[in-house]
This record gives C-alpha cells, sequence and structure tokens, in this order.
C-alpha cells in the first residue's frame, strides 16, 4: 500500500532519479545558507498573529527553526524512499496537532520557494538550463512535501466533518451539485451517475449547460435562475434536463446560494430531484379524467342514437321483406333498390358498432376477479375467431407456458382487452401473415405477448397509441387500446408496445399475480 503509492505520487509528479542528483548538488548551498533561510522564515511566520500564538516561547522557536533547518538539509539527501515520506507525514501531523491551519501552512511552503529559489540560481551562476531543471526539481519536492503533509490533515478529526459532509453529498439518493462561481461542477455525486449516466471524473469541471437541453436554455432559464437567486438566496422550480442518451429527465431543482467565511459569493447548491415518475403519475390521473368525462358524455351520446338506430334497422328489415314479396308477385324487385338497403344497412351497423365501442368504454365496470388460468381464458376466446383469421389470411401460432400459475381477474374484461389487441394485429395484416400469442410467467405474475407481421408504427404513431379516440383507420375509433389499458390498469397490471414500421408490432401484458383479495 505505502509503496504503491510512494510509486503513485512519484509518477504524477514526475519526480524521479535526475531530480534527486540535482538535489544533492544543492547540498553546500544548503549547508552554508539554510539556517540563515529558516531565520528569516520564522520571522515572517511571526507576523501571522495566529503563528505567533502558537509559538509563544523561546524554545519551542528555537525546536521549530532545528526540526525545519533538519527539514531543509533532507531535501538535499535526495532520496524518495520510504523513509522520507514517513518523515514528511510525520511533519504534517505535528503542524496539524499544534493547531497550525492549513492556509498558513501553504503559506510556510511558499515563503521556502521564495526565500530558496534566488539563492539556488546565485549558487548555479543563473545557467539557464540548469537553474531552470533545478529549481523545477525543488519546486516538485516542495509539492511532494505539501501533499504528504496534508494527509496528516485530511486523516485529522478536526478536518473528519468535511469528509462525512464529502459522504453525505456521495451517498445521497438525490442529486446533489456543488456549482462554483462559473457554473461548474464541484461534485458529481452517485445518484447523478446513475440519473444520467456520465461518471464523476467526465463531468467534474465540466459547465452545468452540459446538462441543460438546448431548448431550455434557450428560455435564458439560466438568467433567471441568477436573478432569483440574487434576489431571494434561494430558487425552487421544475425544468427538464439532459442525459448522456439524450434523453429528457423531469426534474425538480432546489438552488441556494453558497458564501464563504467571509460572506462572499461562491457559487450555489442543487438539489435536483428526478419527477419522471410524478409526471407520469399526473398525466395519467389527467388522462383518466378525461376519460371520465368523455365516458359519461359518450355514455348520454351513444343511448341517445341506439334507440332510434333499433327502430331504423327493423324498419330496412320490413322494407326487404316488402321488397322481396314484390318480387314475387310482380316478377324483378328493382336491383338498385336492394343496393341501396345494403348500404344502408351496411352504415347503420357501423354506427351501431362505433356506439357499442363508446358504451363499452363509458361504462366499464369494476373488475369481478375469480381465479382464472390465462391460458384457458385465451384457448376459450381463441375457438371463436378461426374463421375471422382465416378469411383475414391470418395463420395464428401459440406458444402457452403449461405451467403458468392461476391469477384473480375479470375473466370477460381481460378477453375483452387481448381481444382488442388481436383484432388490431389482424387488421394491421390486410396481406394476411402470422399472428403468435405467446404465455409466460413473470416474477410478478403471468404475461401475455401478441406479435403480428403487420406494417407497423411509425415512432410518432406508437407515443399516441393509448390516447383515445387516436386511429389511423377509416371508420376507427381509436378506443380500442384506451380501453384495454384501462382494464389492464385495473388489475394492476401494464401494457407495453414495441413496433417496428414494415416489421410488425408485440404488445406485451403484464397482469400480477394479485394479493389483493
Ligand atoms: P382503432 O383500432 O379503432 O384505430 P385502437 O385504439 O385499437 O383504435 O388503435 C389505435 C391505433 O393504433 C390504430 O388505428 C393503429 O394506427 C395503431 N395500432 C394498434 N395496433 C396496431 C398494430 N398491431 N399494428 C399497427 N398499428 C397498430
Ligand atoms: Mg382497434
Amino acid at each position: 500500500m505505502a509503496l504503491l503509492d510512494r510509486e503513485k505520487r512519484l509518477k504524477f509528479l514526475n519526480l524521479g532519479e535526475r531530480d534527486a542528483q540535482l538535489l544533492r548538488a544543492l547540498r553546500p548551498l544548503f549547508e552554508q545558507r539554510a539556517a540563515a533561510v529558516v531565520d528569516a522564515f520564522s520571522a515572517r511566520l511571526l507576523a501571522f498573529p495566529e503563528t505567533a500564538q502558537i509559538v509563544r516561547d523561546r524554545t519551542t522557536m528555537e525546536r521549530l527553526k532545528a526540526l525545519h533547518l533538519a527539514y531543509l538539509l533532507r531535501i538535499t539527501e535526495g532520496a524518495f524512499d520510504d523513509e522520507y515520506f514517513a518523515g514528511r507525514r510525520r511533519m504534517g501531523q505535528t503542524y496539524e496537532r499544534v493547531g497550525l491551519a492549513p492556509r498558513l501552512f501553504l503559506i510556510a511552503f511558499s515563503f521556502y520557494f521564495e526565500l530558496l529559489t534566488p539563492l539556488i540560481r546565485e549558487f548555479l551562476h543563473n545557467d539557464a538550463t540548469h537553474c531552470h531543471e533545478t529549481v523545477i526539481a525543488f519546486e516538485k519536492t516542495l509539492m511532494l512535501d505539501v501533499s504528504l503533509a496534508m494527509d496528516a490533515y485530511i486523516a485529522s478529526d478536526r478536518y473528519r466533518h468535511l469528509q462525512q459532509l464529502e459522504s453525505i453529498v456521495n451517498d445521497s439518493a438525490d442529486v446533489i451539485f456543488l456549482l462554483d462561481g462559473e457554473k461548474r461542477f464541484r461534485t458529481w455525486n452517485r445518484a447523478a451517475e446513475h440519473i444520467f449516466g456520465w461518471k464523476a471524473e467526465e463531468m467534474l469541471g465540466k459547465p452545468v449547460t452540459e446538462i441543460i437541453p438546448p431548448e431550455v436554455l434557450k428560455t435564458g432559464e439560466l438568467e433567471r435562475i441568477d436573478h432569483e437567486i440574487a434576489q431571494h438566496g434561494h430558487y425552487q422550480f421544475e425544468t427538464a434536463r439532459m442525459a448522456r442518451d439524450g434523453r429528457r429527465v423531469p426534474v425538480e431543482l432546489t438552488l441556494s446560494l453558497m458564501r464563504d467565511q467571509q460572506g462572499h459569493a461562491m457559487g450555489c447548491s442543487v438539489i435536483l430531484r428526478d419527477i419522471t415518475e410524478r409526471k407520469r403519475l399526473e398525466e395519467s390521473k389527467l388522462q383518466s379524467e378525461r376519460l371520465a368525462v368523455i365516458g359519461t358524455m359518450s355514455a348520454k351520446l351513444a343511448h341517445e342514437i341506439r334507440n332510434p338506430l333499433s327502430s331504423v334497422l327493423l324498419n330496412l328489415d320490413l322494407v326487404r321483406d316488402e321488397l322481396a314479396s314484390l318480387g314475387k308477385a310482380g316478377g324483378h324487385s328493382p336491383a338498385e333498390l336492394h343496393a341501396l338497403i345494403r348500404t344502408m344497412d351496411a352504415e347503420v351497423r357501423r354506427i351501431e358498432r362505433v356506439t357499442a365501442d363508446y358504451l363499452k368504454f363509458a361504462r366499464l365496470p369494476k373488475p369481478q376477479r375469480e381465479r382464472v388460468s390465462l391460458n384457458e381464458l385465451l384457448v376459450n376466446g381463441l375457438a371463436f375467431m378461426q374463421s375471422l383469421f382465416d378469411s383475414a389470411g391470418v395463420k395464428l401460432q401459440t406458444e402457452f407456458d403449461p405451467y403458468l400459475p392461476p391469477i384473480r381477474a375479470d375473466e370477460s374484461q381481460v378477453w375483452q382487452a387481448v381481444l382488442n389487441v388481436i383484432r388490431n394485429a389482424v387488421e394491421a395484416m390486410p396481406n394476411g401473415g402470422t399472428l403468435t400469442l405467446q404465455t409466460f410467467r413473470s416474477d410478478a405474475g403471468n404475461v401475455v405477448q401478441i406479435t403480428d407481421t403487420g406494417h407497423g408504427m411509425t415512432p410518432e404513431q406508437r407515443q399516441k397509441l393509448f390516447k383515445p379516440f387516436f386511429t389511423t383507420k377509416t371508420g376507427g375509433t381509436g378506443l380500442g387500446l384506451p380501453l384495454t389499458q384501462q382494464i389492464i390498469t385495473e388489475h394492476g397490471g401494464r401494457i407495453e408496445c414495441e413496433s417496428v414500421a414494415g416489421k410488425g408490432t408485440t404488445f406485451t401484458i403484464h397482469l400480477p399475480q394479485s394479493t389483493d383479495t
């Protein structure tokens, strides 16, 4: 561990044997001048009230000076071995223990650099390349020492709260961002990785605009945020952000201004909550409210239309009979009249079908659940459909899982739901094709999959599929799939669709085992 750490750091700083050699060459200089440098250094350090407090008496001062002299001389021994590392860490521990703030500790190092660099140049007679290389070697060594001494601070209790804060940020279920004054990411926690798909190392230091969709940016959102934060110090609102794959994520943001100890603004903190699920629920609630209105409306309408329709149909039958008997009595019945009646009949039946669909939709009762075998339900239902398949040139294929456990469901409603999907599948294959029905079990319950080899859908059609009244068919009602979805949802299940234009479509219906009732 220690060895690996040592090699890593040396490699990181590109600190090696050549540097050690250059530093060893400085030995005579340091032996001669280091004591004076330490004196100057101590005088400067004492100018800070905090350090003056720490180094109160003479003996402490002397001890400190001796330590520093030894420290400087050790640099010119030029061997970055384990012992060197241990010594630098001890130095950090001492400073941390006496309570020297990290800020002052860094200032001390910069003093050394400032005091010794001109001496090094002079010692090397200002030979340009040589000076340059040596000063860099010296600088790198000081950096190594700072980093090692810093470890002591980082490991100490006094600064542990910083780490705790970091782990709180990192393990939070919400995304927490700290943005600096230039709106660059200073943190990127696990939740952020999960939602957005970028890793911390990819995003730290990147501007916040990386995750703002261009269409949102165009609305002047950033300016609005700045304005609100400047006014109130915080701002909460809903918007969208963008994941690595371009997906838009609906989010709720809570932004707060961050200030440093002197009260200067230094960026802002952002708590981001993924509200995809909440939005989806709101949407489906809206949809079901809309459906309820449509339901009552269409029930009234359908009712008004249905009664007169029955009488029209009855009268048509009577007229047909009359025509037939006329034909028997007086030779030929007029063919055009028969044709007219046929069209009227077809039209009226269409209206009847549409109103029936509306009514079914409007009056969907609560499911009456019983123990049912999904396979049996499908086999029974399909038995009545063979002639439809034959006339449409559709080949039926079934793959039923024989070990499917029974579920609790309303048999006739579930059949209605599946039937709507089957009808659509047949209608999507005007020139025939194959209809495949599969059942299998999932963790949550039963799954039915209905696949056709029909014309499929475009992504836009696929999006609108379950919207009431969406139809691409002349004479379609666009109520089949919304009804199906309603039934499945009432059963606690869900329906999904995958489709490739020109290839075919698969609907997957998940029905849970149902633990209720
Ligand atoms: P309707 O069948 O009355 O049009 P639906 O709600 O049953 O209403 O279906 C809505 C629309 O979804 C259809 O008009 C069609 O465009 C599309 N659709 C549904 N199922 C399929 C399928 N299997 N293949 C292609 N398109 C389909
Ligand atoms: Mg349909």
